[in-house]
């Protein structure tokens, strides 16, 4: 039997990139200890009175359906948030909420692709950018970026890959790089955006990790509300990646359909999961910051032990919870890289094909380990790149 094309060609084929990652599963299953650099996860776990809230609501009876474009107290908490931090009018009719940032790209796509639109993204990636877009039809088109100008996008470039395209995803803060977009590239992105009639996809699901310069929702741009769809997630802020709790924000008359694309798809999340979400945000933003501490924290380190060497340089930083680290000095690729440095250290990094041509000769680091096991691996990471080749 045949499958539908649109569902075996998610992935596009060939090697992803994470070879090194499963190679390390494998390892430690064996039983050979390696740290592990690669997760894109905190090392805390959801806090305790988070889970308290979701056990009492379940405990009183919100177990059934929920309503599907999420509670109305949750939609107005999240719309309150957005509000207060952009100062860009938002209701409750502009909010969905998701399982999850990641339905919420999906969603997004499905709300302005049509079956073979071309929807542009920024390179380096989120892992699962090409594919949500090849998912919904549409042909995924990347514009390259480069660790030269610290992986923002230039208006040329996004200005060249324009024409035909219908939507633009953006990433910031970014992952992989830890970029924060600047003032300047985030008003480009909007004026061509309005030059080529393009709609906006926002994946802000780092917005509470920002380490130097500001978040900027460019949701808040001028010209920009009615063609921007904003994707959060609860799943960095508040550490809730198992929970899958995201949402849309988007003009109501996009929202409209995307109740109806979940009435068909998702049928919405779960209420005790919704109300243990509304009641992580109703803390406030001093809990977001103790979620983000730790990354920040991590950053300084990771600038402080890169000091005094050139075998290794690390990109600014600016968000998220990942160091991009150059690795050109050794003359490996990353890919070669990341595998011997699996092999001789047992330490695992993602290398920087995986995200896309723009960070090839790049690895990428995850800050996500404790302090000092972390500063221990990237001493051991330099030291291997030393042995590597001397510096040019
Ligand atoms: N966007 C980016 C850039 C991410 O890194 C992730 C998760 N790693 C997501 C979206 C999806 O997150 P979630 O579905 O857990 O909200």
């Amino acid at each position: 039997m045949k499958l539908s094309s649109r569902i075996t060609s998610i992935t596009g084929g060939g090697s992803d990139g994470w070879d090194v990652f499963y190679r390390a599963r494998r390892m430690i299953a064996a039983g050979i200890p390696v740290t592990e650099l690669s997760i894109g996860e905190h090392d805390i776990r959801t806090h305790p009175d988070i889970l308290g809230a979701m056990q009492a609501s379940a405990m009183d009876g919100h177990t059934g359906y929920a309503t599907v474009p999420g509670t109305d107290s949750l939609r107005a908490t999240i719309a309150a948030r957005i509000t207060a931090r952009t100062g860009v009018p938002t209701t409750s009719a502009n909010i969905l909420v998701t399982p999850g940032g990641q339905s919420g790209l999906f969603a997004a796509h499905m709300a302005v692709c049509d079956q073979g639109d071309t929807a542009l993204f920024i390179d380096p990636y989120y892992v699962t950018y090409p594919g949500t877009i090849r998912a919904v039809g549409a042909m995924p088109r990347a514009i390259v970026t480069s660790p030269d100008r610290a992986f923002q996008p230039t208006a040329a470039d996004i200005a060249a890959a324009a024409p035909g395209a219908v939507s633009l995803l953006i990433n910031t803060p970014n992952n992989p790089t830890g970029a924060v977009y600047s003032p300047q590239t985030l008003s480009n992105i909007a004026r061509v955006c309005q030059d080529h009639d393009l709609w906006l996809i926002s994946d802000e699901v780092y917005d509470t990790q920002v380490w130097e310069g500001m978040h900027i929702s460019p949701r808040a741009l001028p010209g920009m509300t009615d063609r921007t769809l904003v994707v959060g997630s609860m799943s960095k802020s508040h550490a809730m990646t198992g929970s899958r709790i995201g949402w849309v924000c988007a003009p109501e008359h996009v929202i409209a359909h995307l109740l109806n694309l979940a009435t068909h798809t998702t049928y919405g999340v779960p209420g005790f999961i919704q109300d243990a979400a509304e009641f992580a945000l109703k803390q406030g933003a001093d809990v977001e910051e103790t979620v983000a501490a730790p990354f920040r924290r991590r950053r300084a380190l990771t600038l402080r032990t890169l000091e005094g060497q050139n075998m290794i340089r690390a990109l600014p930083v600016e968000g998220a919870m990942y160091a991009m680290l150059d690795i050109r000095a050794t003359g490996l690729t990353s890919a070669d890289f990341a595998d011997a440095l699996l092999d001789a250290e047992h330490i695992a990094v993602m290398p920087g094909e995986s995200f896309g041509d723009g960070a090839a000769g790049h690895i990428r680091v995850a800050m996500t380990i404790d302090d000092d096991r972390y500063v221990d691996a990237l001493r051991r990471l330099v030291r291997f790149a030393s042995r590597c080749k001397a510096p040019r």
